[in-house]
């Protein structure tokens, strides 16, 4: 499930073609980061039973006359830092170019498995092709066509053999699992720090895990758990827009491994597009969630300050509702532990179960209280509703008519369960079936 693999090399050498032929263009996800100058692109990769995320990371940055400016060179370096295994591609037809060896000289300082490619080997007679590129030093080249397929096989192969150890085993996946997510800059790490504390380090990181995401394992509030901190890049690119790729992708990864994910927002800057795409992310995976809207010690406050702001992120959260927003400081540790405690909470209530006799008590009662309207003179009736066993509360309600269940009704019913259960930061699923 873990691994990264960055695609490199100079432009034109068939990065993207690769790239998309390793996706299979199922799912490619575009990132639309404004300032990118090229979209950047990783999907997801499954191969022999062993599963990976692919980033083609030929974004340029533009505005320059040097093609290996310093802006090239700290991407790489960036990739480098942030990938588990690099895939390094030349063109065959051309043969070894100037470039290709100013980016060897770079790999070849890197500590991460490297892969040499030589694409657009396109029939087996031109195997011979590849073998120029064993003068970059950096091992032996496999042939590749990316336009036809061939030999990218032998290119998975090699990858899987590369990737670290599937830490599968290493973490026990029957323990929840909390994510700190969120932009850089935004405090992650600080809130991280402040949970765990620094000084008082009784908490040390799982070993083996990937250094993308550190699983630190710990209990509070009565529950064992792992943390997800996915602040990363202790060496920060100064590419701006590199760091907010790397970071979007940890925020992912993290956010489809975890359980809970806690939202942190610079109080001073409010919530921007970027965490939007986070929060839709985190309603996609049907995730718990918590707000922490860090900084809080920076902001000139009067006694409507909080309200005023929390109203404003509930606005811009809609239709998420009911979720929990905290005003915290990693810098004065006020509400740290709040924050942990709501998020546990939160857990909780993603797990929580009614009993299908007090569920129907209640809910045939706020039923009874405003029925469905009818549907084309029909009437429509709710006779009962029971919780499946689904990973996140999901009622099924039982109707005679399910299809003709409007919008606006559903959400009635997910009120109402919300009023009576409260199932705070957590997202309800509803499902009508004929009865
Ligand atoms: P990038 O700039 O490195 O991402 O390169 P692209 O993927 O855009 O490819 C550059 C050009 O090389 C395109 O015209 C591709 O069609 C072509 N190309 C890519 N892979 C192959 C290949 O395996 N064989 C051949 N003959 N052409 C290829
Ligand atoms: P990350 O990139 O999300 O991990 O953010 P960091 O934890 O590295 O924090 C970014 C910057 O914001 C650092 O300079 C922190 O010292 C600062 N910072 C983080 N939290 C707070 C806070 O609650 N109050 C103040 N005043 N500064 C903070």
């Amino acid at each position: 499930m873990s691994g990264i693999v960055a695609i490199a090399g100079r432009p034109n050498v068939g990065k993207s073609t690769l790239y998309n032929r390793m996706i299979e263009r199922k799912e490619a996800i575009v990132d639309n980061t404004p300032g990118v100058t090229r979209d950047r692109h990783y999907g997801r990769v499954e191969w022999n039973g062993r599963e990976f995320t692919v980033i083609d990371t030929g974004g340029y940055v533009t505005g320059s006359s040097d093609p290996f400016e310093k802006a090239i060179r700290d991407q790489v370096h960036t990739a480098m830092d942030e990938c588990d295994v690099l895939v390094f591609v030349c063109d065959a037809k051309e043969g070894v170019h100037p470039l290709d060896q100013e980016f060897a000289s770079i790999i070849r300082k890197s500590k991460k498995p490297v892969i040499l490619v030589a694409n657009k080997v396109d029939r087996p007679i031109d195997y011979g092709e590849a073998h120029d590129f064993y003068s970059l030093g950096i091992g032996e080249p496999i042939p590749v066509s990316s336009e036809n397929g061939s030999g990218t096989g032998d290119l998975l192969d090699a990858i899987c053999n590369a990737l670290p150890p599937d830490k599968g085993d290493l973490i026990d996946d029957n323990i929840p699992k909390f994510a700190i997510v969120g932009r850089p800059n935004a405090g992650k790490s600080s809130i991280v720090n402040a949970l765990l504390g620094k000084e008082n380090n009784i908490v040390t990181p799982v070993a083996g895990t990937t250094r993308d995401t550190v699983h630190t394992r710990f209990s509070a509030f009565g529950l064992d758990l792992y943390l997800l901190d996915t602040a990363g890049l202790r060496k920060k690119s100064k590419v701006h827009e590199d760091v907010e790729f790397y970071s979007t992708l940890r925020a992912l990864k993290a956010i489809e491994e975890c359980d809970v994910a806690l939202l942190v927002i610079d109080a001073e800057r409010g919530l921007e597009a970027q965490d939007l795409h986070i929060l839709l992310q985190i309603e996609k995976e049907k995730k718990g969630l918590v707000i922490l809207i860090n900084k809080w010690d920076l902001v000139e406050k009067t006694h409507k300050t909080a309200i005023e702001m929390q109203k404003e992120i509930e606005e811009k959260i809609l239709p998420l509702s009911n979720v929990p927003i905290i005003f915290v400081s990693a810098t004065t540790k006020q509400r740290i532990l709040k924050s942990i405690e709501t998020a546990v909470e939160v857990y909780r209530n993603l797990k929580l179960k009614i009993p299908t006799h007090e569920l129907n008590e209640k809910m045939l009662e706020s039923i009874a209280a405003y029925q469905p309207p009818s549907d084309r003179g029909k009437m429509v009736r709710i006779k009962y509703v029971v919780q499946t066993n689904a990973r996140t509360p999901t009622f099924l309600f039982f109707a005679n008519s399910p299809l003709a269940v409007k919008e606006n009704y559903k959400r009635y019913l997910e009120n109402q369960l919300r009023l009576h259960y409260g199932f705070q930061g957590v997202p309800l699923t509803l499902v009508f079936k004929e009865k």
